[in-house]
């Protein structure tokens, strides 16, 4: 797989990019970490982790790592964010509102299922690309309030949408990187060859 290819790029600035880098070790997808901007040159797309959100932004403000991820995305190479890389993607972030790089035409609300349900594991459905369920880690995770007529609802868990795509950006509220499910990261790895 990926032969003669880029690596793909894990954001690690912080959060469980590991457990990414392990996910692509366990499909045999040669992976680099990227910590600073200029690293963007050398990858094939871009896995941004789960974490937390306003940490990384903090970071993006003194790196321009917002802008580079904008011109990486703007070139058509495929971008995948999971919970708080979901939050860093969406057009509109929600409780409270703070920056994001808009690259995906969803709403979404941070920390929304609430203190009481800190952490779970769901099962849930993505029609297209895995014919059973799926199971779904939820960790403070978001929910996705509102989806852009050019997004495409690729996962529902109880009804609300929690796999999403435009084009090359690919987002879930959940973590495909903490099962043992493939399904999920071979879907993105499919976008690096359209
Ligand atoms: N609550 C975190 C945030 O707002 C996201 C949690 C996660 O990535 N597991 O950034």
């Amino acid at each position: 797989m990926n032969n003669g290819r880029k690596p793909v790029g894990i954001l690690a600035i912080q959060g469980d990019f590991a457990m990414h880098a392990k996910m692509l070790d366990h499909i045999a997808t040669p992976w680099k970490l990227v910590k600073h901007a200029a690293e963007l040159e050398g990858v094939s797309g871009l896995i941004m982790p789960g974490g937390e959100s306003t940490t990384m932004l903090k970071f993006f403000a003194n790196e321009d790592m917002g802008a580079a991820i904008k011109d990486f995305a703007a070139k058509g190479k495929p971008v995948f964010g999971t919970c708080a890389g979901a939050i860093l993607l969406a057009k509109e972030v929600l409780n409270p509102p703070q920056e994001k790089l808009g690259l995906i035409d969803i709403a979404i609300e941070r920390n929304a299922y609430g203190r009481q349900v800190d952490s779970s594991v769901r099962l849930g459905e993505c029609p297209e690309i895995a014919d059973r369920s799926v199971e779904m880690v939820f960790i403070r995770a978001p929910i996705i309030r509102r989806v852009g007529e050019s997004v495409r609802v690729l996962g529902r868990c109880e009804g609300l949408p929690v796999l999403v795509e435009q084009g090359n950006i690919l987002a879930a509220t959940f973590h495909p990187e903490l099962t043992e499910d493939e399904t999920i990261h071979r879907y993105f790895l499919r976008k690096l060859s359209d």
